[in-house]
């Protein structure tokens, strides 16, 4: 990489772009082809061919991303399920233990509650903001501790520094979900993360038009997952590591807006009387506003809150609003509303959803790119007419 790539905003347009550029193009060329000629490689893991993930394409934002987070090397995939569910099937298998932070997004929490059990992988939730039990749940054969860097939907901010002193004291990978925060808010490598996953379904590729996925690390541990993704198969399809990787380049004056944009807006909320409680890290009410200050670059683009009343009232406000889309997902340029009992974390049963401490009325914002006062007039007009 050159000297000259210092800052995420140069990073994200030149890094990992071909030299030379293909045929002069200056945005890369999509590469349909599912094989490639043989051009003598010694390991079936080199040959060229879509289900390896060794595309032009793929080798282009593999590099891209690895840069933005000081990583030696990345993977994409076909979705940020696909991340997790092969980063836990390379280094968990029959007879493995991990720890979980408690409060994750949906489908992990399914996937880990669900699935992986009946393989034989079994795991203790610990809870994140707090270390001082952490080692009472560790055992003999306690692989891997896993943690989100601002958790889904709860936007609380985990002791992550524990997180790896923790991982290091005993020998056990550290695997996180940097989702929420994106590379431009937080890079978990420099802090001392072995992975980094990402659903680039959403602030990587910003669009709303593409589902992929990421793992971000050291060079030897990038092999041992893309070598498992290899004979799962979740590979990504060319056309869509082509649309991540434009999306990228605009990540951080997208990121820089969303977190202005959605800090206003949870000021706003927080002093609405017809709002219980708003969850953003960058509030100082927010339980773990002082470690979000000290770790994080940016609070992100993500807040959640809860409305006085029922979830008829919580429900009627989403119906009364006019710029948020009712839909799940995030991270888009567009600002999108859900309620996550109902979308991300509807498979997470009422009990263990209660546990977690997500309300049925909890409703979730994915603040986009829209100017933060027209998005305040709305949810002050849709509050009214509750
Ligand atoms: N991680 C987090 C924090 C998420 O919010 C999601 C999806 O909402 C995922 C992972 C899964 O991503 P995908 O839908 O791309 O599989």
């Amino acid at each position: 990489m050159s000297d000259l790539f210092k800052h995420m905003e140069t990073r994200l347009i030149h890094a990992g772009e071909p030299r030379p550029r293909i045929e002069g193009a200056v945005s890369i060329p999509i590469f349909q082809s599912s094989t490639f000629e043989y051009a003598g490689q010694g390991s079936y893991h080199d040959l060229r061919y879509i289900r390896l993930n060794n595309t032009p394409n793929h080798v282009a934002v593999h590099h891209k991303l690895a840069a933005l987070e000081n990583g030696e090397a990345a993977v994409v995939m076909a979705s940020g399920m696909a991340a997790i569910s092969s980063v836990l099937l390379t280094f968990l298998s029959s007879g493995d233990h991990f720890l979980a932070q408690d409060c994750l997004y949906g489908g992990t929490h399914d996937l880990i509650t669900r699935d992986l059990p009946a393989l034989g992988i079994s795991h203790d939730v610990i809870d994140g903001r707090d270390s001082k039990d952490w080692e009472k749940a560790l055992r003999p054969d306690t692989r891997l501790l896993y943690m989100e860097t601002v958790t889904n939907p709860l936007l609380q901010v985990g002791d992550l520094e524990a997180g790896v002193s923790f991982a290091r004291k005993h020998g056990i990978l550290s695997v996180i979900d940097n989702t929420f925060a994106s590379p431009v808010n937080f890079r978990p490598l420099e802090r001392g993360f072995d992975l980094s996953l990402h659903s680039c379904t959403k602030y990587l590729n910003g669009h709303s038009d593409i589902v992929a996925g990421a793992v971000i690390g050291k060079s030897d541990l990038i092999e041992r997952v893309t070598h498992k993704l290899n004979h799962l198969g979740g590979s990504l399809d060319p056309h869509a590591c082509f649309l991540l990787h434009r999306g990228l380049k605009t990540l951080a004056v997208r990121l820089r807006h969303q977190n202005e944009s959605a800090a206003l807006i949870a000021e706003f909320l927080e002093s609405h009387p017809g709002i219980r409680v708003v969850h953003y890290p960058g509030l100082k009410s927010h339980p773990d506003h002082d470690r979000a200050r000290r770790l994080l670059d940016g609070f992100g683009g993500m807040l959640s809150f809860e409305l006085e009343g029922d979830v008829d009232q919580a429900d009627r406000f989403i119906g009364n609003t006019t710029l948020p889309i009712s839909a799940p997902s995030l991270g888009g340029v567009e600002t999108l509303i859900t309620r996550p009992a109902t979308t991300s974390h509807s498979g997470v049963s009422p009990e263990d959803r209660r546990a977690m401490g997500i309300a049925d009325t909890l409703i979730r914002l994915s603040v986009g790119l829209e100017h933060p006062d027209d998005l305040m007039e709305d949810f002050d007009k849709a509050l009214k007419r509750c």
